[in-house]
């Protein structure tokens, strides 16, 4: 992905880079080395949503924990009656609104990573999520300009919401990860992933979604060079 920037979007996002590696506090886990190639993998990745943007650096995050691969996470769970009971799920990659940290698996950052076009990537999907979190809510929009743009945010994105929904019930092939019918959140998120890596047929078939995350993102990744083959 870094390859098809511009060179001045490429100064810019090594400085964003760089300022995330000293803001941040990245922590290997499960066995995991905390290395630089890990580091400057997850922070360059993260950096690409901070682009162009007049923002903070993911302000809610203070750490960085990364697994060498899936790990299982006993989750409390509200069952009934007042009971709690635990409950045991295979993640990738987790973060939530006051939990100040990011959980990455180091595998998957990689995998992502090296196919810039496949629409999976597991940092950029994290970090919308941080960025969903900066307006203190978790509900898929993150802060944005004015009341029009959250009005056409809302009308938009809500859309094409009920439209993933319905083809992920039929079993209809889409271009966004079914995994965005969840909810709103994860709407966004998955939105992000094929923004930044399948933007030419996200901008043809969802020409709308295109247009109120290039507005958001202040990027147009239609209109990045090709990669050589
Ligand atoms: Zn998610």
């Amino acid at each position: 992905m870094f390859a098809r920037l511009t060179d001045a979007d490429q100064a810019e996002l090594l400085g964003h880079a760089r300022v995330l590696l000293e803001e941040k506090h990245f922590e290997g886990a499960a066995g995991l080395l905390m290395r630089d190639e890990v580091r400057v993998t997850v922070a360059a990745q993260a950096a690409v949503l901070l682009l162009h943007r007049d923002t903070d650096y993911f302000e809610r995050l203070t750490s960085v924990i990364v697994y060498p691969t899936g790990y299982v996470a006993t989750e409390a769970t509200h069952a009934q009656d007042g009971v709690w009971s635990e409950g045991e799920e295979h993640l990738l990659g987790h973060t939530q609104r006051d939990l100040r940290a990011l959980v990455l698996a180091w595998d998957e950052v990689k995998a992502g990573a090296a196919d810039p076009h496949d629409g999976q990537n597991l940092v950029l999907h994290e970090f919308a999520h941080q960025l969903d979190f900066e307006d203190g809510y978790t509900d898929g929009t993150p802060p944005l300009e004015s009341g029009a743009q959250a009005r056409s945010w809302a009308d938009v994105l809500g859309r094409e919401l009920e439209a993933l929904r319905r083809a992920a019930d039929s079993g209809e092939p889409t271009l966004l990860d079914p995994y965005g019918a969840e909810d709103p959140a994860e709407f966004f998120a998955v939105a992000t992933e094929t923004f930044f890596e399948r933007a030419v047929e996200l901008q043809r078939r969802h020409p709308s979604l295109y247009e109120e995350l290039r507005r958001f993102y202040r990027q147009d990744p239609a209109t990045w060079h090709p990669l050589e083959s």
